[in-house]
């Protein structure tokens, strides 16, 4: 696990265990707000534990961005009491498959024994939430795509927006919807945050914000382009493993060994939805 300072109060840890999946810890005068967690018991339990040294142990709430295990399990590392803000869909979906895949990933790794499963209690599924604490302020609206919970968490006066995965590393659309993803990210851009934290990889800044946007946004034109022509061409979905994703212009580093098979994935989902007409 790394971490690092967003600003005074913001801090992010990083994975480096899955994903570069991030959990963002905000300290206000009444107490920490937490977005996300990581997926692993270890490294969840390192940033309760980092928080506890640097700052205290009281919490304020927790809001996850969206229902991925990635962002979801190590929730257990923290007090239970706390309350938990999602959108509605995120409660719907974890109530449906969270214990399920919770007892599949138990039984491939031990390690998830400890792991118990939170419920959001409070959620919204019209419009936005505006979340208080201390003298901070956090606007929670949907940023739907990647999947259709997932949430931002926009910090006014910082103007720093987590995204949780409506922005990664390399868009993932999936298990979502490739159309709102797109507008999603033109959504973002047009409200110009300083700072973006994404789902999974680095924070992005200023300066660089337009550019990144620009670049995932093409990447989801091509992988449609790509699917659309495999159909076309009337290749097989096995011949779609073979388009690397530096066609699209992005590079597998940041999500390591996983990114190609998360690039196929886009391409196959877009695939299968054309072909089914
Ligand atoms: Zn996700």
């Amino acid at each position: 696990m790394y971490w690092e300072r967003v600003s005074e109060e913001i801090y992010l840890f990083t994975s480096d265990r899955y994903a570069l999946v991030n959990s963002v810890a905000v300290v206000t005068q009444e107490g920490i707000v937490l977005v996300d967690a990581l997926p692993f018991p270890e490294e969840a339990k390192q940033i309760a534990r980092f928080l506890e040294v640097r700052v205290g142990a009281d919490y304020h709430s927790a809001i996850l961005t969206h229902h991925h295990m990635d962002h979801v399990y190590g929730l257990f590392a923290f007090p239970q009491t706390i309350d938990l803000v999602a959108h509605e869909l995120c409660r719907k979906k974890l109530l449906e498959v969270g214990q399920s895949s919770l007892d599949e990933a138990r039984q491939s790794d031990s390690t998830f024994a400890e792991v118990t499963l939170r419920i959001p209690n409070i959620t919204f599924d019209t419009g936005e939430l505006l979340l208080r604490a201390g003298n901070k302020r956090f606007r929670l609206f949907p940023l739907p795509g990647h999947t259709a919970d997932n949430i931002g968490v926009f910090m006014e006066e910082e103007e720093i927006l987590i995204t949780g995965d409506a922005v990664m590393a390399i868009p993932i659309i999936a298990d979502g919807d490739w159309a709102r993803e797109i507008e999603t990210l033109r959504y973002i851009k047009q409200l110009a945050p300083e700072t973006i934290v994404q789902g999974h990889g680095e924070v992005i800044l200023r300066g660089e914000i337009q550019i990144v946007l620009d670049r995932y946004i093409r990447y989801l034109e091509c992988i449609h382009k790509k699917a659309q022509t495999a159909l076309r061409q009337g290749r097989d979905r096995k011949e779609i493993w073979n388009i690397p994703l530096e066609d699209c212009g992005l590079e597998r580093v940041p999500l390591g060994i996983a990114s190609h098979r998360l690039h196929v994935a886009n391409i196959l989902s877009i695939y299968d939805k054309l072909r089914a007409g």
